[in-house]
């Protein structure tokens, strides 16, 4: 950025140059201080004045307040010396008028005054800070001793810069403003970001409604508040957080003066002085803040905040806290949400429980009631009736493998599946699942040939849930693979992330599974729409269940298939005496 000469005073063409060179400088800088302080030493140079300072009306109240000064200080501006100045200054930004004295002690407007006849005051030069329409301020510039130092063409001058330089400080302090305000709002947001982070990561009600309470009251720099749930048809809201009170009340009238006037309007309402604003027990408070916490447009709970000091709940607190209240109406919900699920994954849970329990004692019943009636324990049984015997017995079969799925479905998603790990010889496990579905593979004339090596190590798994897996995946093949098709069982030594799995494959020669089905596989309730499919019976939770039983031992399930080929399941499990 240039810098201003040093020169002693000039004359008028270099004046005029000096101007220029000022103003371009001006134009270039969005910095306050260094813009009152180019202004200034300017001001000093286009006048040779001795001494000569700058005031700035206050923001929020028509005071001056010294913003820059040469040869002057703040004592001394506010001393008794000073009383001239301060009067020729107070003229000018009150008329907007520029002013100029030859000889203060002559001028009948100021040679009362004592500080001119004290000090010598003799030459004094004004010029009002006009912007936008508006009097910012003034520069101000004097002589003592020598009169007649400044010219009516000098105060032109001054008058001329002093609105350039007031249009430089406007825009500085525009400047700052955004810059402020949007600093603020940045702020704000990393603010909000931050709560809503603790918010969402907590889904515990009581919790949510602390923090917000607590980052409220905080960043409204208030003494204490609550946080109030209104409830359908009660008189009263519940209290749900409190902060900054020994003893909080359980609940507060929806008659609190506050309260109703938020209920009533759906705004935000700022309550002072003893006789409006009214603690939640009744006393007298100072000031108050109420805001609503909505939704769907409903006011569902309140945040009430207190304060013994006076205006402290401004425009700006009030409109931060208005947007604290959207963020913690949202995470509100989320925990509201999350119970409900909660309470509804429990009543399901409860009642399958409840379910299988009651259908389990039965079906065995007609499990064993028809099983002696086959063996003709209650006489002698025709072809047709045995038949009939067989068709129960199947299907009480099914009925006792949706009931057991169900269950255990219900078991790993409420976390309460126990499995109960140690080594697990698979050759042992794979003889009892083949042999289980003996009859099945039998009845579609379809052979089942088990390759492994002899050296397999053991599994670190669940015996039983073992068994279950892989007879769930031999009974697809059993039943998506026509009759005379050859069934498949493998098993190898895998490494994955350095760590030791055996794999075991389960592959057929059936009816395979298209791509978009492959996708789905291991959905609840899948099942394809393939008519070969659909003639089997089904429920679509085998491969679901087998999914999460392979993955709650550590391992992982993979399908290759290709339609009208065959198909192949696979499943890991980490070798047991891996360290
Ligand atoms: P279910 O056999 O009771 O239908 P599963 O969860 O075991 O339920 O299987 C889901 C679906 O996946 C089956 O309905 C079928 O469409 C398909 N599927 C599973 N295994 C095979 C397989 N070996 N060959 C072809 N399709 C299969």
């Amino acid at each position: 950025m240039p810098q201003l000469s040093t020169d002693p005073p000039i004359d008028d063409l270099a004046g005029l140059a000096l101007f220029n060179q000022v103003s371009q400088i001006l134009g270039s800088s969005l910095d306050l201080t260094q813009v009152l302080n180019q202004v200034m030493d300017a001001i000093i140079q286009l006048t040779g004045a001795e001494r000569g300072f700058l005031m700035l009306v206050g923001r929020d109240t028509p005071e001056l307040d010294l913003r820059a000064g040469r040869n002057v200080d703040r004592v001394t501006i506010d001393g008794d010396e000073m009383e001239v100045s301060r009067t020729v200054i107070s003229r000018v930004v009150e008329k907007g008028q520029p002013v100029l004295t030859y000889n203060a002690q002559e001028d009948p407007r100021f040679s009362q005054q004592m500080s001119v006849v004290g000090y010598a005051l003799r030459s004094v030069m004004c010029a009002p800070l006009w912007a936008r329409g508006k009097i910012l301020g003034a520069v101000y510039v004097d002589n003592r001793v020598r009169s007649g130092v400044f010219s009516e063409s000098q105060l032109s001058t001054l008058a001329t810069f002093a609105n350039q330089a007031a249009m430089a400080i406007e825009n500085a302090r525009l400047f700052t403003m955004t810059d402020q305000a949007l600093a603020a709002r940045v702020e704000e947001l990393s603010i909000l970001q931050r709560i809503d982070r603790e918010l969402n990561t907590s889904l515990d009600f009581d919790r949510v409604m602390d923090l917000a309470l607590e980052w409220a009251v905080k960043l409204a720099d208030a003494d204490g508040g609550m946080l109030l749930l209104l409830e359908e048809g009660a008189e009263t809201a519940r209290v749900v957080a409190s902060r900054g009170r020994d003893a909080a009340p359980d609940r507060v009238p929806l008659a609190h003066p506050a309260i109703s006037h938020v209920l009533a309007n759906g705004e935000s309402v700022v309550m002072h002085g003893p006789v409006s604003a009214q603690s939640v027990d009744g006393t007298p408070a100072i000031a108050q803040v109420a805001v609503p916490i909505k939704r769907e447009g409903r006011v569902t709970a309140l945040l009430a905040l207190e304060s013994s000091r006076e205006n402290i709940f401004d425009e700006d607190k009030v409109a931060f806290l208005e947007r604290l209240a959207d963020h913690a109406a949202i995470a509100i919900e989320n925990v509201r949400l999350y119970d409900a699920v909660v309470a509804a994954t429990d009543a399901k849970s409860t009642l399958i429980s409840l379910v299988s329990h009651e259908l389990r004692v039965p079906m065995t019943s007609i499990k064993g009631y028809t099983e002696m009636l086959e063996a003709g324990a209650a006489g002698p049984v025709t072809e047709m009736q045995l038949e009939f015997l067989d068709t129960i017995q199947r299907s009480v079969d099914r009925m006792s493998v949706l009931v057991s799925d169900l269950s255990d479905i219900n078991r790993m998603e409420s976390g309460r599946l126990r499995l109960d790990s140690g080594p697990v010889d698979l050759a042992d496990v794979i003889d009892e699942a083949v042999a289980g579905l003996q009859t099945q593979f039998v009845a579609k004339g379809q052979t089942v040939s088990v390759d492994i090596p002899d050296d397999l190590p053991s599994v670190l798994a669940d015996r039983s849930r073992t068994v279950q897996i892989l007879t769930n995946l031999l009974s697809n093949a059993n039943k998506y693979s026509p009759k005379g098709r050859p069934v498949t069982v493998t098993a190898e030594n895998v490494d994955r992330e350095g760590r030791r799995f055996l794999r075991v494959a389960v592959t057929d020669q059936g009816i395979g599974i298209t791509p978009e089905d492959q996708a789905q596989l291991f959905t609840q309730f899948f099942r394809s729409l393939d008519p070969a499919v659909r003639d089997e019976t089904g429920w679509g939770l085998g491969l679901s269940i087998v999914k999460m039983m392979v993955e709650a031992q550590g391992g992982a399930i993979t399908v290759e298939s290709t339609p009208g080929v065959g198909s192949c399941f696979a499943f890991t499990l980490a070798v047991a005496d891996d360290s």
